[in-house]
């Protein structure tokens, strides 16, 4: 055993919430290999893993997690050489600026989204119209229950709005994904193109406060609601689905704070920590912008950050 498997790890600082308890046993893994060692040390002593990317989709309970959370630190990435192959662990916007540096890109619009390859993956990550299953030829993970290493196609990642096939199967931890549609650029565009959509988010978007990114997906709505939006919009509902943040607006939730988690007044569905929100703040805060919600629109809203 090389690992160097830890207690009582605090982990509000891993994440973008600045929110949680501590991990009973953690530790940071750097290659297959050792995502297997941890397998086989969470398995030898019954004890649950849960995986840990960039952190910035997940909410931590105030009493932490009770098992082994194996953060995922695979590093490196191989454009142009082949098969544009990436590790899970790195971060999603160094890779889309690693590929322009090697000529490749089309998948700029994704810059700035915080977090790994392979949270991103798993949620299928998505910003102005593109979303990274566009780009994603192959996914490679490994079982947890079974150690079993299988590559996904793209088809079998079974891709849609913030969701993939591992969203629905914890059990299996990516490792690396290959990038094949990826289209050659000319390098400078490439990189100011990813210039400007960052630019682009913070205008748009609060890039720098303590949250998680959208705390709710958007969801389809009735036709009703759908027109409503459209009309005050004056745009079209994409795929049936209004934004989280509209409806939230709508029924009066925009700034609706518990203790220190507030409905943003910027962009109300996220939901930022203010100054020390515990997690139960948050909870707390969801359930009644869950409730308003449905009670205005007879809607329901899913979180789209991972709880634990
Ligand atoms: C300011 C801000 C802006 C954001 N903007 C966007 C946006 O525009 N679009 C968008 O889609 N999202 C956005 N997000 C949400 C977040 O950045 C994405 O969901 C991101 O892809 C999560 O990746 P992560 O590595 O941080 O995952 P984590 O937060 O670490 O984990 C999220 C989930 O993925 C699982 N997971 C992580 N790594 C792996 C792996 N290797 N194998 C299997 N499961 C794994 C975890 O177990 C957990 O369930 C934003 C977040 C913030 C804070």
């Amino acid at each position: 055993m090389t690992l160097d498997i830890r207690q009582d790890v605090p982990l509000a600082l891993l994440t973008t919430f600045k929110i949680g308890g501590k991990a009973k046993y953690f530790v940071d893994v750097k290659s297959i290999s050792e995502i297997r060692e941890a397998i086989s040390w969470s398995k030898t002593r019954d004890i649950e893993l849960v995986v840990l990317g960039g952190g910035s989709n997940v909410l931590v309970s105030d009493s932490g997690i009770d098992a082994l959370v194996v953060h995922i630190l695979l590093e490196g990435y191989d454009f142009g050489g082949g098969d544009n192959g990436v590790c899970a662990g790195v971060n999603l916007l160094s890779t889309i600026r690693g590929a322009s540096d090697a000529t490749l890109g089309g998948w700029e619009k994704l810059a700035g989204i915080p977090g790994s390859v392979g949270g991103a993956i798993r949620g299928n990550a998505g910003a102005f119209g593109s979303e990274i299953k566009d780009f994603v030829t192959l996914v490679r993970a490994v079982n947890a229950n079974t150690e079993e290493i299988k590559e996904f196609t793209n088809a079998e990642c079974n891709f849609a709005y913030r969701h993939s096939y591992f969203k629905d199967h914890p059990e299996w931890i990516i490792t690396d994904a290959e990038f094949m549609n990826l289209r050659g650029v000319d390098r400078e565009e490439s990189l100011n193109l990813i210039e400007r959509t960052i630019a682009e988010r913070e205008k748009r978007h609060l890039q720098n406060v303590k949250a998680a990114g959208s705390f709710f997906m958007n969801p389809r709505a009735p036709r009703h609601v759908q027109e409503m939006f459209e009309q005050e919009k004056n745009t079209t509902a994409r795929e049936g689905r209004v934004p989280a943040g509209w409806l939230i607006e709508k029924s009066g939730m925009k700034g609706a704070k518990v203790g220190d988690a507030m409905a943003s007044l910027q962009h109300p569905n996220y939901i930022v920590n203010t100054g020390n929100a515990t997690a139960d703040d948050v909870r707390n805060l969801a359930m009644e912008i869950k409730i308003a919600v449905h009670e205005k629109f007879g809607v329901t809203l899913t979180e789209e950050a991972a709880i634990f």
